[in-house]
């Protein structure tokens, strides 16, 4: 059966990547998805179309994380859409690596208001949208919460950040029936990591000769990890740090 048959999820920073394919793996599972980006349209509309081609069910929706009239927004259109919410991946976010002497206001704030203050303001607009069976969060975090790298420092602070939020959180939603938990990915291939010069780089095969698995991740290593732990079967599993990383984040 499918594992997350008639839940609604919205799915942040969805339109390349780990997100993209999250948003893919859980409509093929069943749900309804809202698919979130901040400026690729054509790339969220692109997951749209290869769910909807598939016999499932999405919307994109344009939204920046960090703005707060976005977020209401965000969730406002998931709500006329679909009614309601089950599940929300929080998995927009951005890394600038670059030494401490580089560090400005302007790259702290990016970070922490896309990759913290925009977790926090989903969140806060998910729990008007779930039901009295609660829901499920799941937080995109990374391996660089457990082991934080150089020049990677602001974000590698942002994600361990972000898992104090899973912890805090799980107890504060005692009793409310929302599960939250933290995905913590290692070396994922992806438009991002592309982007920042990591695929192929000294770095990138540094890391696979230190990953017992021997490989870099796919984005679908991650999906399938994020269909487990937002369905039922994960029931019993909320406040934690999950590494999903080939051995090299494990504790
Ligand atoms: P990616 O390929 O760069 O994709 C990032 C996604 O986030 C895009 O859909 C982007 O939308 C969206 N986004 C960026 N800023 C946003 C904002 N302000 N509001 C809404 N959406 C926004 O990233 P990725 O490599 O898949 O990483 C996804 C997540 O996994 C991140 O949180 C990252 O820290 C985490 N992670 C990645 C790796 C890795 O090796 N790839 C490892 C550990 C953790 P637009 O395209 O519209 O800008």
């Amino acid at each position: 059966m499918s594992k997350l048959m008639n839940k609604v999820a919205l799915v942040t920073g969805a339109s390349k990547g780990i997100g993209a394919s999250i948003a893919t793996y859980f409509a093929a599972e069943g749900a309804k998805v809202v698919v979130n980006y901040a400026s690729s349209k054509a790339g969220a509309d692109q997951v749209v179309q290869a769910i909807t081609a598939s016999g499932g069910t999405a919307i994109a929706v344009q939204g920046d994380v960090s703005n707060p009239a976005d977020v209401k927004r965000l969730f406002e259109a998931t709500k006329e859409a679909f009614g309601r919410l089950d599940i929300l991946v929080n998995n927009a976010g951005i890394y600038i690596y670059e030494p401490i002497e580089q560090v400005s206001a302007e790259t702290f704030q990016q970070q922490f208001n896309i990759n913290v203050l925009g977790s926090i303001l989903t969140i806060q607009e998910s729990l008007k949208l779930f039901g009295e069976e609660g829901g499920s969060i799941l937080n995109i975090s990374s391996g660089a919460s457990r082991m934080p790298i150089p020049m990677g420092s602001v974000y590698s602070a942002t994600k361990t950040a972000l898992d104090a939020l899973t912890i805090a959180l799980s107890k504060e939603f005692a009793g409310r029936k929302i599960r939250i938990n933290s995905i913590l990915p290692g070396s994922v291939e992806t438009e991002g990591t592309h982007a920042a010069g990591f695929s192929g780089s000294d770095f990138e095969k540094n890391l696979i000769a230190h990953t017992p698995l021997g490989r870099i991740g796919q984005p679908e290593d991650i999906a399938r990890v994020a269909v487990f732990l937002a369905s039922d079967d994960a029931a019993w599993i909320t406040g934690e740090k999950i590494s999903v990383s080939g051995g090299i984040y494990g504790l």
